[in-house]
Parts: structure tokens; sequence; C-alpha cells
């Protein structure tokens, strides 16, 4: 098995497939904030606009942070 790391969702993944990998529902879906091609629960009151994948990435989210 590789790391541990979240896996990126693609863009062209169906959206109620996507709700299902990350545990929210499917109008929340939307793109990961980052541009990295991945998505991500975008919307709502538990929404993370930067994917798990990016998160893991801990640096690079906290840029994103920064640029606000
Ligand atoms: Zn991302």
């Amino acid at each position: 098995m590789n790391e541990d790391a979240p896996q990126r969702i693609p863009l062209d993944t169906p959206a109620a497939s996507a709700a299902v990998i990350l545990g929210c529902y499917q109008i929340q879906v939307g793109p990961c904030v980052r541009a990295c091609g991945g998505l991500t629960t975008r919307y709502g009151v538990h929404a993370h606009p930067v994917c798990l994948a990016c998160q893991h990435e801990k640096p690079l989210a906290d840029a994103v942070r920064r640029a606000g």
C-alpha cells in the first residue's frame, strides 16, 4: 500500500458518486479552491473549500489560507 494520503477525487466524477466518497450531500460538491483538479465538500455548514488531498499538503493549504 501507498502512504495514507487522502485520494483526490477527479472533477469528472459524478456529483452523486463524489458525495458518497466525501460523505456529504450532492449539492455540496464542488471543485477545490486550489484548482487542484479535485472535488471537495465545497458548500454548506461543514464545507471544506480545500479538498482533503490538499489539506494533507499542509504548507500549501496554509498558502491558500493567506491568499484568503
Ligand atoms: Zn485540492
